[in-house]
C-alpha cells in the first residue's frame, strides 16, 4: 500500500508518503514538515486563525513536494489519509478538505485518521513493534497512557487532571521569561542548574491509578519565582532543573502505575514501551525512561523527533494500517476539534481529547 498522508492539526503543515508491505514492513517514501513556529512566537503561544490561514497558504505546495519527492502520481496511490481531529478545527478542515478533493479527482480511498492514533501507531511504522504495547504520549496537548491492543482498539489507562506535561514546561518557561516554545528552552537551563535547590512537589505520586497532575507542580515554581523575583541567571537555572527533575520522577513513577495497570487489564506486560509526543525529545525524561523500560523487562521504543512530534508520515501510516485491515471512510466524514481515542474515555469527566 502506498499512502500519501496529511497533518494540520496544530502548528505543522506536513504531508508524506508511507509505503506498508502486507507483511507490515515500512517505508517512508518522503515526509515534508514545515512548521509555524517563528509564526506564532512573537504571540507566546499558537494562534488558531493564523495557523488555518498559513495551512491553507503553502497545503498544497507541502503535498506536491512531498509527492515530487516520492516520484509518484497520485493515480499510483492506493489512499489518501488526513487527520481529522482532535486539534485546531480550522486547521483540521484545511486538510481533511484537501484530503477530499484529492480522493475525489483520483478516485481513492479516503481514510479519516485520528491524531492521536497517529502518535499512537508510529512505533509500528520505526521500530515494527508488536501489540500489545503500552503508550506513554507526551505533547502539548495530551498526557496519556494508553495500552494500545490492535489498530482501532486503545484503552486509556490514565490521564492528566489538568494540564499537559508539554504545556507545564511551556507554561514555566513563560512565567521565567523563556521564548517559546518553552520546553527545549527550560531543558537546556536545567542542564546549567541545580536540581536539589528547590524541593518541589511531585503530585500523584504513588498513586495506583496511573493518571497525572501537574498544575499543582507548575503553581509551586510559579510561587518559588515570585518570591526570588527579580530573578538571576541561576535562579532561573536551578528552577528549570528542580522543575524537571519532578516532573522526571513523576513521569517514571506513573508509567509504572501504567505498567501495573496494563498487566492487570491484558494479564499479560506490554511487548514494549513506547513513548511519543513532542516532550520525548526531552533527554532527561528519555533517559529516565530507557531505564524504566529495562526495570520492567521490556523493550523501549522511541521514534525520532520529528517522528514524535506532528507529521504527515504518521498520518499515512495510521492510513495505511486502517487501509491494510479493509477500513476507510466516505468523503462526508467531519472534521472533530475533540476526538477521544477510547471510547470510555470519551465518557470520562475529564476527557481532554
Ligand atoms: P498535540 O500533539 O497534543 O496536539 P502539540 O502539537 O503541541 O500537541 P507536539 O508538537 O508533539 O505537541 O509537542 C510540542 C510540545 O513538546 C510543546 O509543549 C513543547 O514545549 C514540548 N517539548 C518539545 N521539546 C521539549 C523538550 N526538550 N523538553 C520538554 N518539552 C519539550
Ligand atoms: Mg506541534
Ligand atoms: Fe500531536
Amino acid at each position: 500500500l502506498l499512502v500519501l498522508g496529511i497533518e494540520t492539526t496544530c502548528d505543522e503543515t506536513s504531508a508524506a508518503v508511507v509505503a506498508r508491505s502486507s507483511s507490515g514492513a515500512s517505508d517512508i517514501r518522503s515526509n515534508v514538515i514545515r512548521s509555524q513556529i517563528a509564526i506564532h512566537s512573537p504571540y507566546g503561544g499558537v494562534v488558531p486563525e493564523i495557523a488555518a490561514r498559513a495551512h491553507v497558504e503553502i497545503l498544497d505546495h507541502v503535498i506536491a513536494e512531498a509527492m515530487r519527492q516520492a516520484n509518484l502520481s497520485f493515480s499510483e496511490l492506493s489512499g489518501i489519509a488526513a487527520a481529522a481531529g482532535p486539534g485546531l478545527i480550522g486547521g483540521v478542515i484545511v486538510g481533511l478538505t484537501t484530503a477530499k478533493a484529492i480522493a475525489l479527482a483520483a478516485r481513492k480511498p479516503l481514510v479519516a485518521v485520528n491524531h492521536l492514533e497517529a502518535h499512537a501507531l508510529t512505533a509500528r511504522l520505526t521500530d515494527g513493534v508488536a501489540f500489545p504495547y503500552l503508550l506513554l504520549l507526551v505533547s502539548g496537548g495530551h498526557t496519556q497512557l494508553l495500552a494500545v491492543e490492535d489498530v482501532g482498539r486503545y484503552t486509556r489507562l490514565g490521564t492528566t487532571l489538568d494540564d499537559a506535561v508539554g504545556e507545564a514546561f511551556d507554561k514555566v518557561a513563560k512565567m521565567l521569561s523563556l521564548p517559546y516554545p518553552g520546553g527545549p528552552q527550560v531543558e537546556a537551563q536545567a542542564a546549567q542548574g541545580h536540581a536539589d535547590r528547590f524541593a518541589f512537589p511531585r503530585p500523584m505520586l504513588g498513586r495506583r491509578e496511573p493518571d497525572f497532575s501537574l498544575s499543582g507542580l507548575k503553581t509551586a515554581v510559579r510561587l518559588e519565582a515570585e518570591k526570588l523575583a527579580p530573578l538571576t541567571d541561576e535562579d532561573v537555572a536551578d528552577l528549570c532543573a528542580s522543575f524537571q527533575a519532578a516532573v522526571v520522577e513523576v513521569i517514571v513513577d506513573r508509567v509504572k502505575a501504567g505498567a501495573r495497570a496494563f498487566r492487570d487489564r491484558l494479564g499479560r506486560g506490554p511487548t514494549a514501551l513506547v513513548v511519543a509526543g513532542g516532550v520525548a525529545a526531552n533527554g532527561a525524561i528519555r533517559a529516565a525512561l530507557a531505564r524504566q523500560a529495562a526495570e520492567l523487562n521490556t523493550r523501549f521504543a522511541l521514534p525520532a523527533p520529528d517522528l514524535c512530534t506532528d507529521n504527515g508520515a504518521m498520518i499515512a501510516w495510521a492510513g495505511a494500517e486502517r487501509l491494510s485491515r479493509g477500513l476507510h471512510d466516505s468523503l462526508e466524514v467531519s472534521p472533530r476539534a475533540r476526538w477521544p481515542l477510547d471510547p470510555v474515555a470519551a465518557a470520562s469527566p475529564h476527557a481532554r481529547a
